[in-house]
């Protein structure tokens, strides 16, 4: 999987910290050290409507359809995703869970192959790709764009970081935070991603 940081708002943390001091008035009181300080009370206190004037946007590669899935759950989040009706993804790979053994993965990989044999088959003769594709599995490489804002990626983060979340999906909110984290280390402080 990779994780790149295409977009982020300039100075997020200044930006977040200026639209909250329009409330109080107390705009004159700005400084990196002040803003860091109110970001994280903000945060204590759940006002984090703040965070939503800050926003980042993802390209994320190598992930599976699975993960996909739930990733595109998340509707204040904006994606674009590689479609499959239009685009021919014979070279993509299957994600390899960390649970399949050597023998399961040689298994897997051979029954991937015949799956991509067959789409090409079905290609060849004709068969639209978006047809084709029925017969590749949820295991399968996808790339796509996600945009959201500060607020939404601490959700998300949140969510798909805890224990309960899958691992593929865990990993990712792993790489968003660690990239976040040095965007903005005040607004996502207080965040982990259970291993
Ligand atoms: C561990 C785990 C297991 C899951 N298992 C399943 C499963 O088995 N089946 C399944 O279908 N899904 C499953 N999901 C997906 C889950 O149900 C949510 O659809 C997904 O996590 C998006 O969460 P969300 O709605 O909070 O977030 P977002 O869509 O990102 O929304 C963010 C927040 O905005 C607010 N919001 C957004 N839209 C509305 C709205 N229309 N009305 C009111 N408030 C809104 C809510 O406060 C929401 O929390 C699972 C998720 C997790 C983390």
């Amino acid at each position: 999987m990779k994780v790149e940081l295409i977009a982020i708002t300039q100075d997020p943390e200044a930006l977040i910290a200026r639209c909250a001091r329009v409330s109080h008035r107390s705009e004159d009181r700005a400084s990196p050290e002040a803003d860091a300080k109110l970001i994280r009370r903000l945060i204590e206190l759940g006002h984090e409507s703040v965070l939503e004037f800050a926003s980042a946007t993802f390209l994320i590669e190598g992930i599976s359809r699975a993960a996909a899935n739930q990733l595109t759950r998340h509707r204040l989040a904006s994606f674009v995703q590689e479609s499959q009706r239009y685009v021919d993804v014979r070279d993509r790979a299957l994600v390899r869970p960390p649970s399949f053994s050597k023998e399961a993965w040689q298994k897997a990989s051979e029954l991937y192959r015949q799956a991509l044999d067959l789409y090409d088959e079905l290609v060849g003769k004709g068969v639209p790709k978006e047809d084709a594709r029925f017969i590749l599995p949820i295991g399968a490489e996808t790339r796509l764009v996600m945009c959201a804002n500060f607020r939404e990626l601490r959700h998300i983060i949140r969510l798909r970081g805890s224990k309960a979340a899958q691992w593929e999906i865990r990993s990712l909110a792993a790489s968003l935070l660690e990239i976040l984290r040095g965007e903005a280390p005040n607004v996502f402080y207080d965040l982990e991603v259970e291993a």
